[in-house]
């Protein structure tokens, strides 16, 4: 590298490989089309807003706010920060701008997607600058809301990226009095084991205590294991609301593990908190969390309306699709030999009706004017997941020739309706 040059600062990350592009654009563009499946309207929001709004929503005493967040003073004397998440964001906006209330409906679900930033140490899954796509849904309070969300992730996750080993762990904090006093008995519990408590973890404890139970620290978690679940502690409203839920992700066939140490480092939530992890992404491996904050949007706009959202780690998930290099990257590449003597057009013809069908399918063609060997070749450089033959006899009687090139099987004759159904399965 040249001496003088400038570089990128620490942590704020270029995406720019072709395969990392690719991966990006297929995610945006699974995200479009699931949430205009679920009814979800986008919003953009600005990048920066005032301090005091992440000062009030997050709370003061979470790592966020306390060490993460970009908080600047603007000319004019005034403290802004960059968002370092996009809830308290969304609620401003739809309080400012009077969406929640909208047509009288009470009930509006917004998504978006874009970048935040928090000072972290940079590393591996862990950015400076980093993007979210996230949900919320206003005013909606029943175990419903709680269903539809995680059946949302499921889909996103597992049907649509094809993720695999990623899991759902579930667990309710229930409300800020039982969030209390089971900080009470972390805190005795502890009292024990000051000695081995880092200055850090020492400050949570006082300060947040329930936050220790998220610990990435092994001897900790080994201790923390002596106490009483969260949800063992929960009066019984509390907890018949999270037995209610659990009850239908059994019955949406919804795999889940039900985890005491899932509690989530924001100060807002209530009731349901869940993470979506992978085990290959080690102390990095929540791809998405999220829960309810049924009192945030009283608390920056004083009117009650019940919420719930989620927000996962685009960069992780992008990580992990080029990982495991899953059948959602399959080749949808299919390139057209034209053998045909008599009519030379009806291949492109042909292909433009291939095209209206299977819009996410790349059809390449080669050069009819070559020999049938020059013309494999050329084929052969597109790498293409099929080679489409057109040739007189087949055309006359309605069929197409099929090569499954990427496995080297020997081509077939087709019917329409049986080509129909191969190039389905990579119109992905
Ligand atoms: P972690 O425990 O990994 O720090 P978090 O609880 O701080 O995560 P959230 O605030 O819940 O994360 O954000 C939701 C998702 O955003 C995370 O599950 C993760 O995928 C992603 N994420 C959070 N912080 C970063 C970061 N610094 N770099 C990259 N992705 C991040
Ligand atoms: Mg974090």
């Amino acid at each position: 590298m040249k001496k003088n040059i400038t570089v990128a600062i620490r942590g704020f990350k270029d995406i720019y490989s072709e395969t990392e592009i690719k991966y990006f654009q297929k995610f945006e563009n699974i995200i479009l089309n699931i949430t205009k499946q679920y009814g979800i309207s986008e919003i953009k929001t600005p990048i920066v807003e005032k301090t005091e709004l992440f000062e009030r929503s997050i709370g003061n005493e979470t790592e966020i706010v306390n060490k993460e967040m970009y908080s600047f003073e603007d000319k004019n004397g005034e403290s802004i920060s960059l968002r370092p998440e996009g809830t308290a964001t969304c609620v401003r906006c739809a309080l400012e701008k009077n969406l929640i209330f909208d047509r009288g409906i009470k009930r509006q679900k917004f998504w978006y997607s874009g970048p935040m930033f928090r000072r972290e140490r940079p590393q591996k899954g862990r950015f400076r600058q980093f993007q979210q796509f996230g949900l919320e849904y206003f005013g909606f309070d029943d175990t419903n809301s709680d269903l539809e969300i995680i059946m949302l992730g499921n889909r996103l996750f597992e049907k649509e990226l094809q993720l695999k080993n990623i899991k759902l762990h579930i667990n309710s904090i229930g409300n800020e009095n039982e969030r209390a006093n089971y900080g009470d008995q972390i805190k005795s519990l502890l009292e024990k084991h000051k000695g081995i408590l880092s200055e850090d973890q020492q400050n949570t404890l006082t300060k947040n205590p329930i936050r220790i139970l998220d610990t990435k620290d092994k001897k900790l978690q080994e201790i923390l294991k002596k106490l009483p679940t969260l949800v063992s502690l929960l009066s019984n409203k509390s907890k018949q609301r999270f037995e209610n839920l659990l009850k239908k992700l059994d019955e949406s066939n919804i795999n889940y593990i039900v985890d005491n140490s899932i509690v989530r480092g924001l100060d807002y939530y209530n009731d349901t908190v869940f993470e979506w992890k992978h085990e290959s992404l080690g102390s990095q491996d929540a791809i998405c969390a999220g829960g309810r904050y049924d009192n945030l949007v009283e608390k920056i706009g004083e009117v009650n309306v019940p919420a719930i959202g989620f927000a996962a780690g685009i960069e992780r998930i992008i990580s992990l699709l080029i990982e495991s290099r899953s059948a959602f990257d399959a080749n949808s590449t299919v390139v057209a030999i034209n053998h045909s003597k008599n009519s030379n057009h009806t291949c492109l013809m042909q292909l433009e009706k291939l095209r209206d069908k299977f819009k996410n399918i790349s059809f390449y063609t080669t050069d009819s004017s070559s020999t049938l060997d020059k013309q494999f070749k050329q084929a052969e450089k597109f790498n293409p997941k099929y080679i489409l033959f057109y040739d007189d006899k087949e055309i006359n009687a309605g069929q197409y020739i099929l090569k499954d090139f990427e496995k080297n099987q020997k081509q077939e004759i087709l019917s329409e309706d049986e080509l129909f159904k191969k190039l389905d399965i990579i119109n992905k």
